[in-house]
């Protein structure tokens, strides 16, 4: 069965220090939902008040229509997979799968039959008599999967749980983390401080910054139209350029002032607060400010800029320029031969600036929606592509950590 979950207005504060601050959070039933933020924001603290690990200060956590606050960890039907797989190291993999429902007291015939089947779904059938230590480091998390996906929860809570495997691992069981997603539709929240890991798995994205939720959209929505400065930097590789702005006229319509150039505000986005002073940040993300010779007709502001460094990616190159006393990053087609104190021109189009509150860092510049989405399918397929070569890559197993997920969840 498929449960929601909700945080209302809940905050957990440790001594002084206040680790969530009034998290207001609803993941809907059968949604994949990742928790993404810098290391401290308050993540796992969220996700183990939620497993019942960490008890709220104040505020409501409901699963389904239940209140938990109250309720111990191993009466929510809640299944948490860490970053440590969490396996016992002297069983072999059939009884490590079939731990919890033996304990639990379920029938042999039962425990034998989702075993088979979990293991089945998870490609481990061959590999039911190793041990933990006879298993490659992917193996192991599958187990540990395994193990979490044989309880059939209400919720599923994943905390990095990727994050102890190399990069090519990565990919792959990011894939499969998806595929089992759409296949079972547990309600899950899947917390993380990588942003491609967010932006490729979650039906939504909640970022966090210091203990306070900033947004929670759809990826696109994220990247296209972020609610202020911080998600806007958080999201997006390389990351969103922000420069000095000032808000003026030009030919009697509002217009932007930023890197020595004027560029008037699209017709189709709105200022959606005054400044008082016009001083504004201007945010640019790499890709939309181009080379000039493969910019396109809309790219109608033009900038003089010096070349830095040229970083070669294969598929294109990142250039970071100096233009007017500031440094931008630029996304440019893989050979266009520029190098380092040469002077380039560098085009943007004014419907893809971003404008934040320089105070508050609120975005005050409504756009009009899906300006990027193409940009942001661009960007996807260059992740997977990146990361796809390091899959071929061998690995090798980490080491399996003492302390057990179900013991920790059962508060045993
Ligand atoms: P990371 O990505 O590094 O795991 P996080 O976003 O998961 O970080 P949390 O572990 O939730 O962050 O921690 C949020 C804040 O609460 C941090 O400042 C942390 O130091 C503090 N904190 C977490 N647990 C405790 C605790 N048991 N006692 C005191 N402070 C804590």
């Amino acid at each position: 069965m498929q449960s929601h979950v909700k945080f209302e207005g809940v905050h957990k504060l440790f001594g002084a220090e206040t680790a969530v601050e009034d998290l207001n959070l609803t993941v809907e039933a059968g949604e994949f939902l990742v928790l993404v933020g810098p290391s401290g924001c308050g993540k796992t603290t969220t996700l183990r008040m939620l497993a019942g690990l960490e008890r709220p200060s104040y505020g409501r956590i409901l699963i389904g229509e239940k209140l938990v606050n109250n309720v111990p960890p191993r009466f929510r039907d809640v299944a948490m997979v860490f970053q440590s797989y969490a396996l016992y190291p002297h069983m072999n993999v059939y009884d490590n799968l079939a731990f919890g429902m033996r304990a639990r007291g379920a029938a042999r015939n039962l425990v034998d039959e989702r075993v088979k089947e979990t293991a089945e779904v998870l490609g481990l059938g061959q590999l039911l008599k190793r041990r933990p230590s006879e298993l490659s480091g992917g193996q192991r998390q599958r187990v540990a999967l395994g193990r979490a996906l044989i309880r059939q929860p209400q919720v599923f809570l994943m905390d990095e749980p990727l994050s102890n495997l190399d990069a090519g691992l990565r990919v792959q069981m990011r894939a499969e983390l998806s595929r089992l997603h759409d296949r079972f539709r547990v309600t899950t929240m899947y917390v993380t401080h990588d942003q491609v890991e967010a932006m490729t798995m979650g039906d939504r994205i909640a970022v966090m910054n210091q203990g306070r939720l900033q947004q929670v959209d759809v990826p696109e929505t994220l990247y296209d139209s972020p609610a202020n400065h911080f998600v806007a930097g958080f999201i997006g590789s390389p990351r969103m350029n922000f420069v000095r702005g000032q808000i003026t006229t030009l030919d009697g319509k509002r217009a932007v002032r930023f890197l020595g150039v004027k560029a008037p505000l699209s017709t189709s986005s709105r200022l959606t607060s005054d400044v008082s002073d016009g001083a504004v940040t201007v945010g640019i993300r790499p890709e939309d400010l181009m080379w000039r010779p493969a910019a396109g007709p809309d790219s109608v502001v033009t900038l003089d800029a010096e070349v830095d460094v040229v970083e070669p990616m294969g598929h294109e190159a990142y250039v970071t320029a100096l233009c007017a006393g500031e440094t931008v990053t630029s996304r440019f087609p893989p050979r266009s031969g520029v190098r380092t104190r040469e002077r380039v021109e560098l085009a943007l189009n004014p419907a893809r600036l971003h404008l934040f509150d320089t105070q508050s860092g609120d975005s005050i510049l409504q756009r009009p929606a899906a300006t990027s989405a193409e940009a942001l399918r661009s960007m996807r397929e260059a992740w997977i592509e990146g990361s796809s070569a390091a899959s071929n890559r061998e690995h090798r197993a980490p080491g399996v950590p003492a302390q057990s997920e179900e013991k920790l969840i059962d508060g045993r």
